[in-house]
C-alpha cells in the first residue's frame, strides 16, 4: 500500500489496536501453566493422587493438579506434558483409572464459539469497518458529521491575508508582459463592474506557465499582496492522498471556501501533479484514479462556479505540454500567461531587485552582470545576489565588490573547487583536454566565444571550459549546432593526438554531443535522409501514444547511420584542425598547467588566437 501520513489515521490505528488488545484480555485471558517432564514429575503426581483431570492431543498432553505444583521456580494448577512414544500406554492407562483422573475428550484449551469469532475475525473485521468508514467519509465530501475524520477530506489550502503577505509586484521584475497580465486580473477582481458594464466576462482561470525559477510562485505571491482579497493558496500534490476521493473532496471543500469569501483568488502551484495528461504515459497499476478524480473536480468547480462570483484560480506550472487539454479550454485556465527567461534588461531589474538591501561597492555594474549571464533566470540571480554577500562578508569586506560577483558567479556556473590532488600526468592530460575544447573553440565559427579555461577540478568535473553566447539565444542554426559538437569533440580529439589510450574524462562531452546529433536528427529535421520527421516523442508522452510515430526498424537504421555520420563528419574535422594547430594547443596547454585557470583574454593571448571581437566582460 502506498504510505499515508495522517497523525490521525495512526492514533485511530493505535486506538484500534488497543481495543483488539483489550477484548482478547478480557475474553480470553492468557492463563498460566507449567511445562513439567513426563518422568518423573508427571507420573509421580499421578501416583501421589494430584492430578485432577487431564485431557490429550496427540503425544501432548494438558490437565489441572488438584493442588498447585511448582517446577523450575513456576507454580501452577495447570501444566502440560509431553508423552514419549516408547513410554507404556497400557501402564500410564491403568494408573490414571487408578488414581480417578478425569480423562477429557476435549483439549482444555479450545475456546468457546465467540472466543474463536473473535480470535479469527476480530482484527480483519475491525480493519475492514475502519477502511469503509473511510471511503464513505471520502465520497461523502469530508464537510459535515463531523466525526473523527471530518478534517481529512477538508481541504488543506493556506488562507493567505493581505496584510501579512509582504511580496508586492515591486518585488517582481524582468518579466513585465507577465506582471501585466496579472495586474488586470487583479484590477478585475477589484473592479468587476467597470468591466461587466461593458458585458466583458472575467476569466476563471488563468495560468502561468513558465521554467523553473522564472518567478511563477512569487508573481502568485504579489497578487496576493495586492488583490486585497482573499487568497487560497494550495500545491497541487497537497489535494493527493493514498485513498480514492480524497483529493476530490479537498478540492470541493476549497472552493467552497472560496465562493463564499468571493471575491477570492484560488491559487494551485505544480499544476502538472493533478493536471497531466489523462490516459497518458500512466502507472501499469491503475494508480491514477486518485489523480484524475482529482483533476475531474477541478474541472467540474471551475465549470460550476457563477462567473460573477468573482472566484479567480490561479494555476502555475513549469510543464505546460503535460497538461491535460480539457484544463486549457475556454471557461477553464482560458488566459495563459508565459513567464520567460527575462533577457539582459530583464536581469538587470531584477538584480536591481534583489540588491536593494545590499551595500554595493562602486566598481559593481549590474548592467555588466546581466550581460555576462544570459540563461540564467530570477532564482539564479537571486542566488547570485546572496553568494556574492557570503563571499564579501567572509572575505571581511564593508560592500559587496565587483570580484565577489565574478568569484561568485564562476562558482556558481562552474561548480565549486574540489580539493583532489592530481598527478603531474594526469594534470598534464588534463589540460590537453581543456586545451582542444578550448582552441576547437576559438577556431570553429559559428562557436560560443570561449569565456574561462581551468583545471581545477569542480563537482564532477576534473576541468572545465566555458564558452557562452554573447546574447540570449533563442534559435540556433545547423552551422551553430555543428560547431557545439566540435567543440565538445576537442577533447577528446586533443587526447588523442597526444597520448595513445583514452581515457574516461570524456564522458559528459559524448553525452553531449550524442544528444545534440540525436536532436538535428529527430525533433530538428536537419538530416536530409531522415528529412521533416518528428522521431522522438515527445517528453511526457508514452511510447504508443499520438505525437511520435512508432518508427520502423528500417527508419531506426537510417536514424543511427545519420547520427553517425554527422558525428563522425565533425570528429574528423576537428582531428585536422586540432593536428594543423599543434603549437597552439601545446603553448594553451602549457599556459593552463602553470595558471590553472585563464580568462578569456588571457586564454585566446596563451593560444596566439587573435580574438575578432570585444569581450562583453573583462
Ligand atoms: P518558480 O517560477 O519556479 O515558481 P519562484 O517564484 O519560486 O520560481 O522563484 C524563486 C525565487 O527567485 C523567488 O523567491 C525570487 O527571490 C527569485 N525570483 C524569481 N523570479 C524573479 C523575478 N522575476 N523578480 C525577482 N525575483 C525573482
Ligand atoms: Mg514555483
Ligand atoms: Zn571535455
Amino acid at each position: 500500500m502506498i504510505p499515508w501520513s495522517g497523525r490521525r489515521f495512526i492514533t485511530i490505528l493505535l486506538a484500534l489496536f488497543l481495543l483488539n488488545w483489550l477484548i482478547v484480555a478480557i475474553f480470553a485471558p492468557a492463563e498460566k501453566r507449567i511445562k513439567v517432564p513426563y518422568n518423573p514429575n508427571f507420573v509421580e503426581q499421578v501416583e501421589k493422587g494430584n492430578v485432577k483431570e487431564i485431557s490429550s492431543k496427540g503425544d501432548t498432553v494438558q490437565g489441572e493438579f488438584k493442588k498447585s505444583v511448582e517446577y523450575k521456580g513456576d507454580k501452577a494448577e495447570k501444566f502440560e506434558t509431553e508423552i514419549p512414544t516408547f513410554a507404556n500406554d497400557n501402564q500410564l492407562s491403568q494408573l490414571l483409572t487408578d488414581q480417578d483422573v478425569v480423562i477429557n475428550a476435549e483439549s482444555p484449551s479450545s475456546r468457546s464459539l465467540l472466543e474463536t469469532i473473535l480470535f479469527s475475525f476480530g482484527p480483519t473485521i475491525l480493519l475492514v469497518a475502519l477502511f469503509v468508514f473511510l471511503m464513505r467519509r471520502a465520497a461523502g465530501g469530508g464537510r459535515g458529521g463531523g466525526g473523527v475524520l471530518g478534517q481529512f477530506g477538508r481541504s488543506q489550502a493556506k488562507r493567505v491575508e493581505s496584510e501579512s503577505q509582504t511580496v508586492t509586484f515591486e518585488d517582481v521584475a524582468g518579466i513585465d508582459e507577465a506582471e501585466e497580465q496579472l495586474v488586470e486580473v487583479v484590477d478585475f477582481l477589484r473592479n468587476p463592474d467597470k468591466y461587466l458594464r461593458l458585458g466583458a466576462r472575467i476569466p476563471r482561470g488563468v495560468l502561468l506557465a513558465g521554467p523553473p525559477g522564472t518567478g511563477k510562485t512569487l508573481l502568485a505571491r504579489a497578487v496576493a499582496g495586492e488583490a486585497h482579497v482573499p487568497f487560497f493558496s494550495a500545491s497541487a500534490s497537497e489535494f493527493i492522498e493514498a485513498i480514492v476521493g480524497v483529493g476530490a473532496s479537498r478540492v470541493r471543500d476549497l472552493f467552497k471556501q472560496a465562493e463564499e469569501a468571493a471575491p477570492a483568488i484560488i491559487f494551485i502551484d505544480e499544476l502538472d501533479a493533478i493536471g497531466r495528461a489523462r490516459g497518458g504515459s500512466g502507472g501499469v497499476m491503475g494508480g491514477h484514479d486518485e489523480r484524475e478524480q482529482t483533476l475531474n473536480q477541478i474541472l467540474t468547480e471551475m465549470d460550476g462556479f457563477d462567473p460573477a462570483a468573482g472566484v479567480i484560480v490561479l494555476g502555475a506550472t513549469n510543464r505546460p505540454d503535460v497538461l491535460d487539454p480539457a484544463l486549457l479550454r475556454p471557461g477553464r485556465f482560458d488566459r495563459r500567461v508565459f513567464v520567460q527567461p527575462p533577457d539582459s534588461a530583464g536581469r538587470e531589474q531584477i538584480l536591481r531587485v534583489h540588491t536593494r538591501s545590499v551595500p554595493l561597492a562602486d566598481d559593481v555594474d549590474l548592467a555588466q552582470i546581466a550581460q555576462t549571464t544570459p540563461g540564467m533566470v530570477g532564482a539564479d540571480l537571486a542566488n547570485l545576489v546572496n553568494e556574492g554577500a557570503l563571499l564579501a562578508a567572509k572575505r571581511g569586506h564593508d560592500q559587496v565588490q565587483r570580484a565577489d560577483f565574478t568569484d561568485a558567479l564562476e562558482k556558481i556556473v562552474l561548480g565549486a573547487a574540489r580539493k583532489i590532488l592530481l598527478s603531474h600526468d594526469d594534470r598534464r592530460r588534463i589540460a590537453y583536454h581543456e586545451g582542444g575544447h578550448a582552441i576547437v573553440g576559438m577556431l570553429t565559427p559559428g562557436a560560443d566565444p570561449v569565456r574561462k579555461v581551468s583545471i581545477i577540478p569542480r563537482g564532477q568535473a576534473l576541468g572545465v571550459t566555458l564558452s557562452t553566447p554573447d546574447d540570449d539565444r533563442f534559435n540556433y542554426s545547423e552551422d551553430e549546432l555543428r560547431a557545439k559538437i566540435r567543440v565538445s569533440c576537442g577533447g577528446r580529439v586533443a587526447e588523442e593526438i597526444v597520448y595513445d589510450e583514452p581515457t574516461t574524462g570524456a564522458e559528459s562531452d559524448i553525452q553531449q554531443v550524442t544528444g545534440i546529433a540525436r536532436g538535428m536528427v529527430e525533433r530538428w529535421g536537419m538530416s536530409e535522409k531522415v528529412g521533416f520527421l518528428a522521431m522522438a516523442p515527445r517528453e511526457g508522452q508514452g511510447f504508443l501514444l499520438p505525437g511520435a510515430e512508432p518508427v520502423s526498424e528500417a527508419t531506426k537504421e537510417l536514424i543511427d547511420a545519420e547520427l553517425r555520420r554527422i558525428v563522425d563528419d565533425e570528429l574528423d574535422h576537428v582531428r585536422h584542425l586540432l593536428t594543423d594547430n599543434r603549437e597552439r594547443l601545446d603553448a594553451l596547454a602549457e599556459a593552463l598547467l602553470e595558471r590553472e585557470t585563464l580568462d578569456e583574454l588571457d586564454a585566446y593571448a596563451a593560444a596566439g588566437i587573435p580574438r575578432e571581437r570585444e569581450p562583453a566582460s573583462a
